[in-house]
């Protein structure tokens, strides 16, 4: 016991590492209010509450609390009861999660899918077999791949090169360095959640056709709200078939949790008998797997909840321009109001809170680099009018009391 009492210290440098950092997290507990997104009750602390407006949630379109979803979660329920019972190969194959597969294969117009645990899990697991199917694997990772992308490729122990972020000539130089008939992989997300940005995808399949790599990208942030279908950026830009494995979740705009990659019968084929990850793992509960099928199907049809989100996203970004906010003004429903200061974001955040019921999560390093701190809205369809005038009001008042900087007005 007394030795174990020693470790401690160790653990106690640790976090005062991260608190010297400015970067010890500190969760806001909330309970979200059924019926009423983006609405949710704050507990501040055990005796106090109160209602606050959610500005940084994944849930990009309020499925999490979709009727339709939650009916079908609860028919589950009560038809199948609530954990799977098992591993896929043990039981925990269940009907839900065999058309759940289908109807995602269906969604990126590959001939497979398989689920995973999480789309962190998915990454992880996916990219980490791909040595013992491709020994000689090299894989190019561009440098602001998530952070589950990377650790799928250090657990795949493949030889990796990193390039610049979206640089296609960058990439080329370096696809150039390696033979042409060793294998190769590119990894690279289509829409980057911390800047707002997306992929050049055609060029970087251009570049995978002439050197010969294997495609893999991460639509995480685009799956359900990009393109007619859901079918993300690739579905948007008719891009589905150039890209070899497409990677998305089940929990940001489909509003459950998951996640999945879908590919080429033989290549899913592999990874599902071979992926410890997907393996040696409890299937996820039946009716978290018919709470996203139906929220696939939902969205699917369902292009005016799409149009409504853009003309929100861009309601948001006119008021923060007009209000000479420094934002990373880029091509997607994320809207990032940089501070550059770790002290600074998190003092905005909680004044913001506990001042005026608005919740934006401060984001600093280590998910974004040290001076690009930030806030990170990500304005839904049911964001309306009233709660941008409530948000702008709050921001003036914060932003003129820490001495921020604006932009000149055009
Ligand atoms: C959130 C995220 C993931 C992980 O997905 P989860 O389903 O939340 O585990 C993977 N990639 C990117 C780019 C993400 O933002």
């Amino acid at each position: 016991m007394s030795e174990t009492k020693s470790y401690k210290s160790y653990f106690q440098s640790a976090l005062d590492n991260v608190r010297e950092e400015g970067r010890y997290r500190v969760f806001q507990d909330i309970r979200r209010k059924r019926g009423a997104f983006p609405k949710a009750t704050w507990y501040s602390d055990p005796t106090h509450e109160r209602e606050i407006t959610v500005w940084c949630s994944n849930d990009y379109l309020g499925m999490g609390q979709n009727e339709c979803v939650i009916e079908a979660v609860k028919s589950a329920v009560d038809a199948a009861g609530t954990g799977s019972g098992g591993t896929r190969n043990i039981s925990g194959t269940t009907h839900y999660h065999v058309q759940l597969e289908r109807e995602l294969a269906d969604l990126h117009a590959k001939d497979r899918a398989l689920i995973f645990t999480s789309g962190f899990v998915a990454n992880e697991a996916t990219l980490g077999v791909m040595r013992k199917i491709l020994p000689d694997l090299v894989i190019f990772s561009d440098e602001m791949n998530h952070a589950s992308m990377i650790s799928g490729i250090q657990r795949s122990r493949c030889e990796k090169v990193i390039f610049k972020h979206n640089d296609l000539s960058d990439l080329e130089e370096k696809l150039k360095l390696y033979p042409h008939d060793r294998p190769k992989l590119i990894a690279f997300e289509s829409v980057y959640s911390m800047d707002a940005d997306i992929a050049p995808i055609e060029e970087i399949c251009d570049l995978a056709d002439k050197y010969s790599a294997l495609t893999y990208i991460d639509e995480v942030h685009a799956v359900g709200m990009y393109g007619p279908r859901g079918g993300g950026v690739c579905e948007a830009r008719g891009l589905m078939d150039r890209v070899d494995i497409i990677q998305g979740t089940l929990a940001k705009a489909f509003g459950m949790i998951g996640g999945y990659v879908a590919a080429d019968d033989v290549i899913i084929d592999a990874v599902r008998s071979i992926a410890a990850g997907f393996i040696f793992t409890t299937s996820i509960p039946p009716s978290t797997a018919a709470g996203a099928l139906r929220s696939v199907k939902i969205l699917k049809i369902s292009q005016e909840i799409r149009d409504q989100h853009k003309e929100r996203a861009n309601a948001l970004k006119a008021r923060f321009r007009d209000a000479g906010f420094p934002f990373i003004d880029g091509d997607t429903h994320i809207v990032p109001l940089m501070v550059g200061d770790p002290v600074k974001c998190k003092a905005i955040s909680d004044r913001l809170i506990s001042e005026f019921g608005i919740y934006a999560q401060p984001i600093n390093f280590p998910t974004v680099p040290r001076g690009t701190e930030r806030l990170r809205f990500t304005p839904s369809p049911f964001h309306s009018d009233v709660m941008m005038d409530e948000l702008m009001a709050a921001l003036n008042v914060v932003w003129d009391e820490f001495a921020l900087k604006r932009q000149k007005v055009a």
